[in-house]
């Protein structure tokens, strides 16, 4: 349920691991060994966790940047990409930047003539750049940034 989420908080560089068919045991054990915050829309899976003392949030907002606002006020993170932390949306590694004339054969012409900077996956091999939907991108950190100031405003 929160796939896309999890994708965000993976490229503003958050270490998060997401399971959609685990059961709710699995994901509490998870949680609590590996001490990670559970993140979920299952309230009562969220009270168990509480009353494990494993650190939860339940995310409420109904878009994704109202989700992603509420945890960057709980979190304080900060809701601004940068790429030397920045993490794969796909699988949670570390991405690093790849000199541009190695991908001549890997990426579309158009691709690399238009762009200088890309990024690798580390473990995946997925490559990222900057492109037309990076605008998409930014718009909606500006709408959740937005949502954030609201949220810091009425507590
Ligand atoms: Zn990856």
């Amino acid at each position: 349920m929160l796939g896309k989420l999890t994708r965000w908080l993976r490229m503003l560089g958050q270490d998060v691991e997401y399971s959609k068919n685990a059961e709710d045991t699995d994901l509490l054990a998870v949680a609590e060994k590996e001490n990670r915050i559970l993140l979920t829309r299952d309230f009562e899976l969220y009270q168990r966790a509480l009353g494990k003392n494993i650190d939860a949030f339940y995310v409420q907002g109904s878009t994704g940047e109202e989700k992603l606002a509420e945890l960057a006020k709980r979190y304080s993170i900060p809701l601004e990409i940068d790429m030397s932390i920045s993490r794969c949306p796909k699988c949670n590694s570390l991405v690093k930047p790849v000199p541009h004339e190695r991908l001549k054969e890997t990426v579309e012409k158009n691709t690399f003539e238009h762009y200088n900077e890309f990024w690798q996956c580390s473990k995946c091999g997925q490559i990222y750049w900057q492109g037309a939907h990076w605008t998409k991108i930014e718009k909606s950190l500006e709408t959740a940034r937005k949502i954030l100031e609201r949220l810091k405003k009425e507590s």
